[in-house]
């Protein structure tokens, strides 16, 4: 039996800890915050599950993560179709027909690819070599004055053209009349929110949560105590910034309850001007169609901000500098046997919630070979 500390309560150390229990180890989970499930924390209010750290869609191709989530909880048949306010103009996100359609007039799929060949020119032979020429080249320049520069720029607080290119290959360009954001075979929301999952993963009599804990006001005590440490929270920090500082993307939540029953008709729309200063104003009902209280609805506004130590570092900014200076800590990472580093911090990376979870199941295969 080994005695597990894992740090921090979100998807990649409950995952762990919800595995390593089953086969008879000991866990003890500290969290920061003063609740466990990390950013995928939803709370009830009026009868409607508030996503409190932005909207979070569940979606994958792979199918033992499917069912590997499927069994904490049941998913609804959300398909995620945000819509695009471009001063008042609205388009259909992710890029496609509908989009080409309302923007150019366009109807069939061979004049709008013509249309953004002929945009794309701009470009000549050039390879794509940030943000701003990948976002030219796939979609032209209309719509990447429209919907992608304000919003890009807001979101990273940098010029797209010293952004790296593969931020935008996440979304994908379809010369079809299909509006769901995400290409993955499974895609959904769980009914009753995502608490109840991370609940489920710790719910094991061999671990222990404690929440409003901070690893770092015992760093070494806890290190000497437990045979092994997962730590998910930033490697820098836990290296005491020797190498320098990573760069972090925070951001500020503004919820709100409204006397309505529907106030924007759709779980997510994105501001994609430079000036209004949020990217994302997302109404929580419209995630589970319209449930909780007819009366009332509730919003979010999702705010980008600069990070500086102590706030929150909701993205890492997955740039040449940044990775390089990631990769000399997870060399020196090296240096620390006893701990593994996993997770959106602990691995510096843009890890989606299925990304998360497979990375958490490899750490346990790993673990479970000594
Ligand atoms: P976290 O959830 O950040 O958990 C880390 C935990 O460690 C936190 O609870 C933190 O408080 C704690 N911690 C840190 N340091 C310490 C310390 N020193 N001591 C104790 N505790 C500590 N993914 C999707 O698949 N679909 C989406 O639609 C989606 N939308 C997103 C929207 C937003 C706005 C954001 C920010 C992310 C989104 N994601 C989405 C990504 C998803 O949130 C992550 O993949 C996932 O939550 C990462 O889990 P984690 O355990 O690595 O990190
Ligand atoms: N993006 C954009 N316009 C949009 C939506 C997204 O320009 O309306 C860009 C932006 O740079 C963003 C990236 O695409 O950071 C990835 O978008 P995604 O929706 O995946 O962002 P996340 O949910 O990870 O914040």
């Amino acid at each position: 039996m080994t005695n597990y500390l894992v740090v921090g309560s979100g998807l990649f150390g409950s995952t762990f800890a919800y595995e390593v229990a089953k086969r008879g180890n000991r866990v003890k989970v500290i969290e920061k915050r003063d609740h466990i499930a990390g950013n995928i924390y939803t709370k009830e209010v009026d009868g409607i599950q508030v996503h409190q750290y932005g909207a979070h869609i569940f979606h994958t191709s792979n199918k033992e993560i499917w069912e590997y989530i499927n069994q904490f909880a049941e998913f609804n048949r959300y398909t995620n179709s945000p819509v695009a306010n471009y001063k008042g103009e609205i388009y259909n996100l992710p890029f496609n027909m509908n989009t080409f359609n309302k923007l150019w007039g366009v109807v069939t799929p061979a004049e709008a690819q013509a249309k953004i060949d002929e945009q794309r020119q701009v470009l000549g032979d050039k390879k794509p070599e940030n943000l701003e020429e990948q976002a030219i080249s796939l979609i032209g320049t209309d719509i990447y004055q429209k919907l992608i520069k304000g919003y890009t720029e807001k979101q990273w607080g940098q010029k797209a053209t010293e952004l790296p290119a593969f931020i935008i290959r996440r979304l994908p360009v379809r010369l079809t009349y299909d509006n769901n954001y995400f290409n993955d075979t499974y895609q959904g929301i769980p009914i009753g929110g995502y608490t109840q999952i991370i609940e489920k993963m710790l719910a094991s009599d061999l671990i222990d949560v404690e929440t409003g804990v901070d690893f770092f006001d015992q760093k070494q005590e806890y290190i000497d105590q437990y045979d092994k440490v997962i730590f998910t929270g930033m490697i820098d920090q836990f290296f005491d910034y020797q190498l320098g500082e990573l760069e972090y993307r925070s951001l500020r939540f503004e919820t709100e309850e409204m006397d309505v029953d529907n106030y924007q008709g759709n779980a997510v729309v994105n501001y994609t001007d430079a000036e209004t200063p949020y990217t994302r104003l997302i109404e929580h009902k419209h995630f589970e169609f319209g449930k909780g209280d007819k009366n009332k609805t509730i919003v979010t506004k999702e705010y980008p901000a600069n990070w500086s130590r102590g706030d929150e570092p909701y993205y890492p900014i997955n740039n040449d500098k940044n990775n390089r200076l990631y990769k000399a800590y997870r060399d020196l990472a090296q240096t620390e046997p006893k701990v593994v580093f996993g997770g959106r911090l602990g691995q510096y990376r843009y890890y989606d919630m299925h990304q998360v979870i497979h990375a958490a199941l490899q750490v346990v295969k790993d673990e479970l070979k000594d």
